[in-house]
Order: structure tokens, then sequence, then C-alpha cells
């Protein structure tokens, strides 16, 4: 690509993961801007990103991303960069040495209690254990008064202590809510309508998106290499994480890390499911063998095992008051930048919220279309952000 469009770029945009991959793509295609994204990691996908292990089987680098949607619109849109083949997303939770379906269903509630069930007998059970609570203001006692004590103690609470570094009771309910129960026999992690995988996995996705004549992508190029030098004519969007962007000044906001360990097998399938979770064993919360839901075919196999960490790359946003409030008073900034300079901020960093995959992509799909209606007059003497 030529050095012209770097010097004549109409989007700057921070960032190689989907929100960024999605917008420049949007911003290329539909509206022949040229667009500079830059990425301080290696890779475009951001924590999407997956790549071949030492013996060749996909792995998903950052973890698992178990796409699913209910948007037929927004799997069409995917669909034009990508096949999509169907995952079967199911969980197992070691308790006491067994294997429990996960989210609780109706198997684990029998296993678990050790009784026959049906709907019925298993929502008379739940109403005798659940913990009256009527707005439940924590995770803590958004469980409890979902299916009370035993279930929480054995399923939720050591699992949220190892992943947050915090108790379920200083976590917003949202975090443990995220996490459905049902009185039925299905075994899939969600519910949603489409539950699939990109063939050829999200690193492809996301670099067919971003192979585009009118996009330049720079790796291994931080924000701050392009901050103040690319004067883009009509907008920046930042995806970066949003305390970072304003140098930190309000004070640093939390975020928890992972630490991954990928493990090869000489077998082809070494669990049974894609992942099984350790609410009570080890340090690690969970095994993921992605293997499962990729659709490769292999002879060998890889584990990952994930280790929360409080220190290393951002990962989630934890949701508590005080970092709630903090990230409101940067918001404040940030919308003033916006105004002023034409910088969007969007993704789970930049927007510090919990988003799934097919979230954020909604999210960058809306980002794009305010831009589209706010920038489309090109600013020739825009002031450097
Ligand atoms: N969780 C739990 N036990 C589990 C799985 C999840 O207590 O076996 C809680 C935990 O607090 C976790 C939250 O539910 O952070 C959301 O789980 P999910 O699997 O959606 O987390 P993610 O895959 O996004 O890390």
């Amino acid at each position: 690509m030529s050095r012209t469009v770097f010097e004549d770029v109409d989007l700057l945009v921070c960032g190689a993961g989907p929100v960024g991959c999605v917008i420049a793509e949007r911003a290329a295609n539909l509206l022949g801007w040229n667009v500079l994204v830059v990425d301080r990691r290696p890779h475009v996908a951001g924590n999407c990103h997956d790549s071949p292990a030492a013996n060749g089987v996909l792995v998903h680098n950052y973890g698992p991303h178990y796409f699913r949607t209910s948007d037929e619109a927004l799997l069409r849109y995917l669909s034009q960069f990508a096949e999509f083949i169907p995952a079967n997303y199911e969980v197992r939770s070691l308790v006491r040495g067994t294997e429990f379906p996960f989210p609780i269903n109706l198997t684990t509630l029998e296993r678990f209690f050790g009784r026959a069930l049906d709907a019925a007998s298993a929502e008379k059970l739940l109403a005798e254990k659940r913990v009256p609570i009527a707005k439940p203001a924590n995770s803590e006692e958004f469980v409890l008064s979902r299916v009370g004590r035993e279930l929480y103690e054995a399923f939720y609470l050591n699992y949220t202590l190892k992943q947050w570094d915090a108790h379920p009771r200083d976590l917003d309910p949202s975090v443990c809510g995220r996490v459905p129960v049902r009185l039925d026999r299905d075994h899939r992690y969600v519910g949603h309508t489409f539950q699939v995988m990109p063939k050829g996995g999200f690193t492809r996705l996301f670099a067919r998106m971003l192979d585009h004549p009118k996009i330049r992508v720079t790796l291994d190029t931080p924000f701050s290499a392009v901050r103040g030098r690319t004067r883009p004519r009509r907008a920046t969007v930042y995806c970066g994480p949003i305390d970072e962007y304003f140098d930190n000044r309000l004070g640093r906001l939390p975020y928890r890390s992972l630490q991954f360990e990928f493990v090869p097998y000489q077998v082809e399938w070494r669990q049974p499911c894609v992942q099984i979770n350790y609410p009570n064993d080890f340090a690690h919360t969970r095994s993921v063998e992605i293997k499962h839901v990729t659709g490769q075919a292999h002879p060998e196999t890889v584990v990952s095992y994930e280790t929360p960490a409080s220190e290393g790359e951002p990962f989630y946003p934890v949701p508590r008051k005080e970092s709630a409030a903090l990230y409101a008073r940067y918001r404040a900034l940030a919308d003033t930048e916006t105004q002023r300079h034409r910088v969007y901020f969007c993704g789970r960093l930049a927007q510090y919220r919990y988003f799934n995959t097919d979230e954020v992509i909604q999210e960058a799909l809306a980002c794009f279309q305010t831009i589209r209606e706010r920038c489309a007059v090109p600013v020739s003497s825009h002031p450097a952000v």
C-alpha cells in the first residue's frame, strides 16, 4: 500500500480488534475513506486472536471466544468475511470430584441433590432453597435469591473469588447474572439463536475485513506513535483503555487479567467438552479445549489452563461501584474529546464495559453510523489529539 494513504488519512483507528476492524471496513467499503489502523500488538483480531500452536492445533490465544448472537442481520454481515459453522458450547463444572453440567440445569440439580426431578419439582426445590431478596444489590445476593446457598457456595463463590479477587457481594449483580439457570436439560452455555464459529478462525475473519486497498494496518505500533502526528480528516476511533488515553490523570481503572498455559496432548481429545470450570480446586478457573468448537480435525489437541491475575494485559473491566464512578469521570473527559476533536471511544476497554463479541460488533456498527453522520464534512485543519 502506498504512503499516500498514511499521509492522507480520513479515519484513524487505534486497535485492530473487532471494533477497529468493523469500523475500518465500513468506512473503506461504504464511504471510500482512507483508514489507518494501528495496533500495539503484532497481530490483528484483538483478544479474538487465534493461531496454531506448535502442533498445528488452532487455539484462542486470549481465552475462548464463543460466538453467539440472536441477531440474524449481524450474522449475515459477518458472513461476508467468513463461513460460520455450528458450535457446541458445552461447559461442565468440577464440584466435589464430579463434573456437573454448567450453567445449572435439571441434570445438575438432580445430581447435586441426589433425586429425580422434573421442571415442576425442581422449581419447588429451588423455591425452598432460595434466599428471599427482592432487589439483589450484588452478585452474592443475586445468586442466593436465584438458587440458594448450597449451589452458590459449590458453583459460584470460589470461582468468582478466583476470577475477580473480589467477593461476589462486592460485584455488580450482572457478573454472575450473565450465567443462566435452567429447569430443562439444555446443556449449552448460552441460549442464543445462533451459536457459531468462523471457519478458519477469528484472525482470518478480521484480516479479511481489513484486506482493502483503502485500509492500511500498522502493527507493533502504540497509539502514542501516531498521536498528534496523524491528523485524520474525519475522525479517530480509540479502542484502548480509556484511562490510558488520558494518561491516567484521574487514577488507574482496575482491570482483571488472565494468564494462559497452553498444554499440548498427543491424543485426539483430552476433555469431554470445550470447557471445564474449577470453582473449588486449583489456581486456574477453567480448562479450555477449543478444538471442540473450531471444527478443526486434528489427531492431537491443546488444552489451555486459565489463571486470573491482577497484573498483565487488561482483559476485564471490574464491575464494582468504585470503578463505575471513576469510569464516569473519564467518560465525561471522553465526551468532551469527542466534541472537540472527533475522537470516538468504542469497545470493551474504551467504554470500560464487558461486551461479548457479538455485542461489541453491534456497538462498532452503531459507532460507525454516528461517525458517518457527524463526520461527513472533513476537517481540513483538524487539531491534533
Ligand atoms: N461464574 C461462576 N462459576 C462458574 C462460571 C462463572 O461463579 O463456573 C461467575 C464468575 O463470577 C464469572 C461470571 O459468572 O466471572 C461470568 O461467567 P462467564 O463464564 O460468562 O465469564 P467469561 O467467560 O466471560 O469470563
